[in-house]
């Protein structure tokens, strides 16, 4: 029997939620697949860990993770906690030292939802969003000075390296190529941020020399939201900057139904550290402890970390299960228009994934 060693970090407000919603399916998945088990462990790292000690995770907690196989994390954010302290001290001190660096988001209307596009029928939009997860804007370099004075300036330094950008951009490339459209779109801002988004026009072009069959082209990040409204059709891989991505992202959840269904996995390629797998969503206080958390984002997420941990079958019956629950509008939760709470996907979940006998 192959073990997986898995860090659960369920971290705040509906992240706990959703991750142990996750959890209990995850454990019938693995009894009913019978070749492989998952060994969680759990971490209480968040927002009441900052509360009591002053720091969201153990200062060598980036280290813990390196003896697991995957890390499934929920969300952190607290209404009482600034939110730049919530992300530096726990996501971003995972992602950063463990070299995450492609976080990718799949995107498509699942069977059963409604793209609030009039136009779109699901298998029109069908995306990857590839967005580079250690530099620009978010690679933590910048400052304030002169505090309270007229002159008062506060900078964002955006970074980009040439090995950190050419990284990416194979990453997204090669993932292009493995889908069958084998269509590249590269996102930047090159017009008005003339150095780092010039360099990555450049070595888009340089790496794309390499595959010669798969079919790219640029765009504008303005003009690209446009033509993910009007014309969702014409597009398949996407790779962006980290901020870029980071908006684009919640912008295509939003089209192929909620946020509450959009997964994504933060990847070390290389496999040299663990993986992070997680909802795009945050930890949603406004419906936290009622129950109503749409759990899809995550159960869709934890497909994506069993597809990354080599269980492909288990990933498939994972995702199978998906769409059977949310193909039928009585399973749906408020964020897509229905009734449906937490318990009664997580329910109709393990329902499906028993009823399966191949
Ligand atoms: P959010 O994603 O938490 O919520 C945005 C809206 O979407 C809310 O109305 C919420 O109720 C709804 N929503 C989100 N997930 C849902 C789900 N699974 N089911 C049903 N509805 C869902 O974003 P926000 O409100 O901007 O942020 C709340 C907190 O989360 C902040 O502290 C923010 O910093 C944090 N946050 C954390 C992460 C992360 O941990 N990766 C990501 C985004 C935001
Ligand atoms: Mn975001």
């Amino acid at each position: 029997m192959r073990t997986h060693k898995i860090a659960a970090i369920p971290g705040d407000g509906i992240g706990v939620e959703v991750v142990d919603a996750s959890l209990e399916v995850l454990d019938v998945l693995a009894s009913r697949d019978g070749s492989f088990a998952l060994d969680v462990e759990h971490f209480d790292w968040g927002t009441d860990r900052y509360k009591k000690t002053g720091a969201f995770m153990p200062a060598d907690g980036a280290d813990q993770l390196r003896a697991f196989d995957a890390i499934l994390f929920g969300a952190v954010g607290a209404p009482d906690v600034a939110d730049h302290l919530t992300l530096w001290g726990l996501r971003l001190a995972i992602c950063q030292p463990l070299d995450q660096y492609a976080n990718v988001r799949p995107t498509r209307v699942l069977p059963g939802i409604r793209s609030p596009l009039r136009h779109v029928e699901g298998p029109e939009l069908d995306w990857v969003i590839v967005r580079e997860n250690s530099e620009g804007e978010y690679a933590g370099q910048g400052g304030r000075s002169h505090p309270g004075l007229p002159l008062e300036i506060a900078t964002d330094v955006s970074i980009f390296t040439r090995a950190g950008v050419e990284r990416i951009m194979r990453f997204a490339f090669r993932l292009a190529q493995s889908r069958p459209r084998k269509l590249l779109t590269v996102v930047t801002k090159s017009n008005a941020q003339r150095h780092g988004m010039v360099l990555w026009d450049q070595i888009a072009a340089e790496v794309a020399r390499d595959f010669p069959d798969v079919t790219w082209d640029k765009m504008l990040v303005d003009a690209m939201t446009v033509r993910m409204t009007l014309k969702p059709g014409s597009l398949d891989t996407i790779v962006a900057t980290n901020l870029h991505a980071d908006i684009l992202s919640d912008l295509a959840a939003a089209l192929a139904g909620s946020i509450g269904v959009a997964p994504t996995a933060n990847l070390n390629p290389e496999r040299e550290t663990p993986s992070m797998f997680e909802p795009i969503h945050g930890s949603a206080f406004d419906i936290t402890g009622k129950g109503i958390a749409n759990p899809v984002a995550t159960f869709w997420t934890a497909a994506m970390m069993l597809d990354h941990l080599g269980e492909k079958p288990a990933s498939e019956r994972l995702m199978h299960a998906v769409e059977t629950v949310t193909a039928d509008p009585a399973l749906h939760t408020p964020d897509l228009g229905g009734k449906a709470t937490t318990r009664d996907v997580t329910d109709a979940m393990i329902s499906a994934i028993r009823g399966r006998n191949d």
